[in-house]
């Protein structure tokens, strides 16, 4: 499948991590040192308190906000939420929604991450749609099937229209934050089902529009070899998006395998 019909984005993920002071000089050294990543969207997904530190230092720069998780109502008596149009309020592009840390924790389903992904669309940001299976799923060979689902699931409350605003992250849920990694044809093979999936649901122009990403312990020597994959699009990127010499040696992989260096 021909890349050239959508972006390559690189979506870093810092969780519960990080204190607002701490945005600005990671964010400074993170712009010092990604003069080569022009042809791939950088973007930093945030805890909702470092959004505003992070705007202001994000001036005048191509990296983009993101977000964490967003909630399905629009305004009114849910405390403690944060709704779409707050996020986009404040200059976000990015939420991620269905992150399985989110489904294990706050009981997300595949149906509120359906409606959290209309609502991020909605207010015109883009989101990054998440879903991977567990390990037992996976040795019991059910992955795909379960894969299946959670992308029929979502995608079944996205306007047809608004599908190439979205961006689905493969992340095998064995593979988050234990330092293992999907082999890259591991993660291809995942990869190419989602991509069909979306092709038998949307059709084979909005199957070739959306990002995949992976997710899973990606690092600065895994990169080059996921990314080069065919239908892996860029990365999502927990624990090493922390750092910002290892983060920016993942972005700077998107351009080695473009051939650039
Ligand atoms: C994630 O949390 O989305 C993730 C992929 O984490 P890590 O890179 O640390 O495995």
């Amino acid at each position: 499948m021909n890349k050239k019909y959508r972006k390559a984005i690189i979506a870093g993920n810092w969780k519960m991590n990080l204190l607002p002071t701490e945005v600005k000089p990671f964010a400074e050294g993170l712009r010092a040192l990604l003069p080569k990543a022009k042809n791939c969207e950088v973007v930093l997904c945030v805890p909702f308190t470092h959004i505003s530190p992070l705007r202001r230092s994000l001036k005048d720069s191509r990296i983009a906000i993101g977000a964490q998780d967003v909630s399905i109502h629009e305004k009114g008596a849910y405390t403690g939420e944060i709704s779409a149009e707050m996020l986009s309020d404040m200059n976000t592009h990015y939420v991620i929604v269905g992150h399985s840390e989110c489904r294990q924790y706050h009981g997300d389903t595949d149906f509120i991450v359906g409606q959290k992904a209309a609502a991020v669309l909605e207010k015109g940001m883009c989101p990054i749609i998440c879903v991977g299976e567990s390990l037992e799923q996976r040795e019991r060979g059910l992955t795909m099937e379960h894969i299946s689902y959670q992308v029929r699931a979502a995608l079944s409350y996205i306007p047809v229209g608004k599908l190439r605003q979205c961006i689905i992250a493969y992340e095998p849920i064995w593979a988050i934050g234990t330092g293992k990694t999907a082999t890259p044809e591991e993660a291809q093979e995942v990869c190419e089902g989602i991509r069909s999936v979306i092709r038998s649901q949307n059709g084979a122009r909005a199957a070739r529009s959306v990002s995949i990403l992976y997710g899973g312990s990606m690092n600065a020597k895994n990169a080059k070899e996921l990314l080069s994959m065919p239908d892996i699009d860029g990365g999502l990127i927990g624990g090493a998006s922390l750092k910002t010499e290892e983060f920016a040696k993942i972005i700077n992989a998107v351009s080695e395998v473009d051939g650039e260096d």
